[in-house]
């Protein structure tokens, strides 16, 4: 339980690039990394807009010298300081990632960088390759990842609790953008425009956050091939979708779908996770994320709540309030930002970190970049199945 008692760590010297004010992402990434005060913000290129972005850092507490116009600036000036930053969180649009991270590994500093890593499996398993050559921690930010009920249904599987796993059900499928709310809103413009989004759309923005959670909640499911259909309902954005179905053959018989959409209209979020074994199964749904469903067949069904003693230890490891007070989104970010400062750290002191420390890594940003690459492959071959490349 976080109370006050864990052990804590020195504060580790932060920047950020993007994030800027009225950005969708940038307040969570900041209230997650200086909640616990492992984090300490030093230096920023906030926005695209480098007066913006000053004006923004000026509120934050920057110092004023170490508010940069733009990444490049702040990346040369920051590693030619003793006191330079050690990490920086790249929370820009997605075609930036990639260059910004290498950037910065390059020069020694640690990564966290926003999901998709970048656009392809071949530019991700390069950056995951230059980190481990310098000794240093990539974090890919699935915030959804690091809720108790996720680490409940990890260890539910892992004891054996479902029997064999059959069936993996995926799903993320809002409503927001069931209209071209896109020509109004320069925020989702960008992720419908293929030179900053990518290859996809729902796909990496949406999909690749329940693809996480179930390869956290299955470690052992490997894809071993995959079939996807994707649709652009808002026609001016094709050729990205703003709606997809994959269906995915595991090794060993398991089989999965997920349904990924912008044009679920009426839904909130509608992320569920629901996860089928032989005896029983477990069913997560983001909008009730303190809660973990278990059905055990022949039996009433069970909702686990966060915070109980009846939970494994490991989801009980991160409890910040007790039962019945809910937590959310913001805990499970400030959660997974701690995981990423203990990485650190143990990299800072060249050590290997604590095998039980489990955060989205480097290898979960390939995991979902690839994904993404397979999907696309599919669909644009017209819906075909692929082995998983
Ligand atoms: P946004 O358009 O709302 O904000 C982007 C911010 O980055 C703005 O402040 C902009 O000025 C700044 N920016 C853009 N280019 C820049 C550059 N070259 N240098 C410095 N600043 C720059 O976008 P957003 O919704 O905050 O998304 C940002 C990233 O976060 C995307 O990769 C997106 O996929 C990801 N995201 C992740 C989650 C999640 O749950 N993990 C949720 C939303 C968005």
């Amino acid at each position: 339980m976080i109370d006050g008692t864990r052990k804590t760590i020195r504060a580790l010297r932060w920047g950020m690039v993007g994030g800027g004010r009225g950005s969708q992402i940038g307040y969570i990434h900041r209230s997650a990394a200086l909640r616990d005060r492992y984090f300490d913000l030093k230096a920023g290129a906030l926005d695209l807009d480098a007066a913006r972005g000053a004006a923004f850092a000026a509120d934050l507490g920057v110092e004023r010298d170490r508010t940069y116009p733009d990444w490049r600036a702040m990346i040369a000036a920051e590693a030619a300081r003793e006191d330079g930053i050690e990490v920086i969180t790249v929370a820009t649009p997605n075609n930036t990632h990639y260059e910004i991270s290498k950037a910065a590994l390059q020069a020694g500093m640690h990564v966290i960088c926003e999901k998709p890593l970048c656009f392809t499996t071949a530019e991700a398993k390069e950056l995951q390759a230059l980190a481990k050559a310098r000794g240093r921690v990539i974090g890919v930010t699935y915030g959804y990842s690091c809720y108790q009920t996720i680490e409940e249904a990890r260890a539910l599987v892992a004891s054996g609790a479902l029997g064999k796993v059959r069936l993996v059900n995926l799903q993320f499928a809002h409503g927001f953008h069931s209209a071209p709310v896109e020509e109004e809103n320069p925020a989702i413009k960008w992720r419908v425009d293929p030179k900053f989004a990518g290859p996809s759309y729902v796909l990496g923005d949406l999909a690749t956050h329940p693809l996480y959670l179930s390869e956290v909640i299955c470690p052992d499911l490997r894809i071993r091939r995959l079939m996807c259909a994707r649709q652009s309902f808002v026609a001016s954005r094709a050729p990205l979708e703003d709606n997809a179905v994959t269906l995915m053959e595991y090794e060993g018989g398991a089989f999965g779908t997920v349904w990924t959409s912008a044009v679920n209209a009426g839904a909130m979020h509608s992320q569920k996770v629901r996860i089928v074994g032989e005896k029983a199964s477990i069913e997560w749904w983001d909008e009730f994320p303190n809660q973990l469903r278990y059905e055990v067949q022949g039996e009433p069904p069970r909702i686990l709540d966060r915070g109980m003693d009846y939970l494994n230890p490991a989801a009980r490891a991160d409890d910040r309030i007790g039962g019945g007070h809910p937590e959310g989104l913001f805990e499970s970010w400030a959660t997974m930002y701690e995981r990423f400062a203990r990485a650190i750290e143990a990299a800072n002191e060249g050590r290997a970190p604590d095998p039980a420390l489990r955060y989205p890594d480097a290898a979960a940003g390939v995991a979902g970049v690839r994904w993404v690459e397979n999907c696309v492959r599919s669909a644009d071959a017209g819906g075909i199945w692929v082995d998983y490349a």
